[in-house]
């Protein structure tokens, strides 16, 4: 265990030292207080922000919705934690963003936890948008949620469902899904195009990252399934010169931080470089290693 967690903190380095909470599970830090979910979902929404032509953050502290806009309208990823947020936080962060909701053709649900398909209902209303989300993880929100909270909106009807390897169209733009289990068994992880004046670079949103599985009995293959999923997807992101690393929870790609960074004619805090973006799946992958080290002793 400790071998792997060494290994996460060399990956980290200094610039990737949030994706470390990850090595908690395995090895609590003594007297640590991490904000509960409760907690986070009570601080003030950040400013929605624009990292690059084609992709909008229109997220909370707690939860990221990124929008990803298209020649034939708006590709939505997740749906905040209900109805309310939906409207309060990702409409009007689009709205003030110069996106018009209504132009939503597109919902991805990264994986069946109510923190991002909470909202669903309302965005459908609003843009009559199809629904897409893995065959596992429909499947997961029909017959029983794992996870559910009083604040989570209900999950959405059954719509699209994709497969590993399968492309997500919309207008001029193609989202590759790529399925990386673990966090849950059917958590898509999206490979698409981010451009920003003239330059076109690669970006990985990251479908799921916690090991938040609890006592439940399947616990071991699912964090297997993590680590494998993890060694999979660095190879991908080396193979694609992956230079852009997002995640769906700002804590771990520091979306809101790197915004408030942004500075116009300064270097995009967002590209962050192929090494890094490798760098940051290490130590996801490490922490799952140290954390199956520390279950299977
Ligand atoms: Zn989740």
């Amino acid at each position: 265990m400790q071998q792997h967690l060494a290994a996460a903190r060399a990956a980290a380095g200094d610039d990737l030292r949030a994706y470390l909470v990850l090595g908690e599970v395995a090895a609590p830090t003594p007297g640590r207080q991490a904000l509960t979910p409760s907690q986070l979902m009570a601080l003030p929404a950040p400013p929605p922000g624009k990292p690059f032509d084609n992709l909008h953050f229109v997220g909370s502290r707690w939860v990221s919705a990124w929008a990803i806009t298209t020649s034939d309208g708006i590709i939505l990823v997740d749906a905040m934690d209900n109805d309310a947020d939906a409207e309060r936080i990702t409409e009007a962060g689009m709205r003030q963003l110069g996106l018009d909701p209504a132009r939503i053709r597109t919902l991805v649900i990264s994986h069946g936890h109510g923190d991002h398909y909470g909202g669903a209902g309302h965005i459908i209303r609003r843009s009559g948008c199809r629904v897409v989300c893995s065959a596992l993880d429909w499947t997961m929100m029909e017959t029983g949620l794992e996870f559910d909270r009083p604040d989570w909106g209900r999950p959405p009807r059954r719509d699209v469902a994709v497969q590993d390897g399968d492309v997500i169209r919309l207008g001029d733009t193609n989202l590759d899904a790529l399925i990386t289990p673990g966090h849950t068994m059917g958590t898509i992880t999206l490979l698409f195009d981010v451009r920003q004046g003239g330059r076109t670079h690669r970006a990985m949103l990251w479908g799921g990252t916690a090991f938040n599985f609890g006592r439940r009995a399947d616990r071991i293959p699912r964090l297997q399934a993590y680590i494998d999923a993890t060694a999979r997807a660095r190879e991908i992101a080396a193979r694609q010169n992956v230079e852009v690393f997002l995640s769906n929870h700002n804590l771990y790609d520091e979306a809101v931080e790197k915004l408030a960074r942004m500075q116009p004619g300064a270097p995009n805090p967002f590209i962050i470089g192929s090494n890094a973006t490798q760098r940051a799946l290490t130590v996801m992958h490490e922490c799952a290693r140290a954390t199956m080290a520390a279950w299977s002793a």
